[in-house]
């Protein structure tokens, strides 16, 4: 499952943070995933539930927020939000158009007792 990996990268992360400011563990951490990453939220929960056994974030608040994707259509400058690729510019109808937005995959933070 592509979340594992994905989960187990995350907790590599906070581990790393954790030792670098020498907290003794991690309260929150914020993930931000783009509509446009590929990751399902619900299977990345359940990848981190699975994995945060016995590393620093077993007791931690595990929030995740999605971006929308936005798109920039390339004919007429538009800018609109998409559930997906797949979709054609709601002012020109052309399907011209790249994400402005949308693919990140990120911690935005994390905090450390
Ligand atoms: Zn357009």
């Amino acid at each position: 499952m592509h979340e594992m990996s994905i989960a187990l990268n995350i907790i590599k992360i906070a581990e790393n943070e954790l030792e670098k400011a020498k907290g003794e563990r991690i309260e929150k951490i914020h993930l931000v995933v783009g509509r446009l990453s590929g990751v399902v939220i619900e299977s990345l929960r359940f990848a981190l539930d699975v994995s945060k056994k016995d590393g620093p974030l077993l007791d931690s608040e595990i929030t995740i927020g999605e971006v929308p994707a936005k798109m920039i259509c390339l004919s007429c400058g538009h800018e609109f939000e998409a559930e997906d690729f797949y979709i054609t510019c709601p002012n020109c109808n052309e399907y011209n158009h790249k994400a402005i937005s949308g693919r990140e995959l990120l911690i935005k933070s994390i905090t450390i007792s």
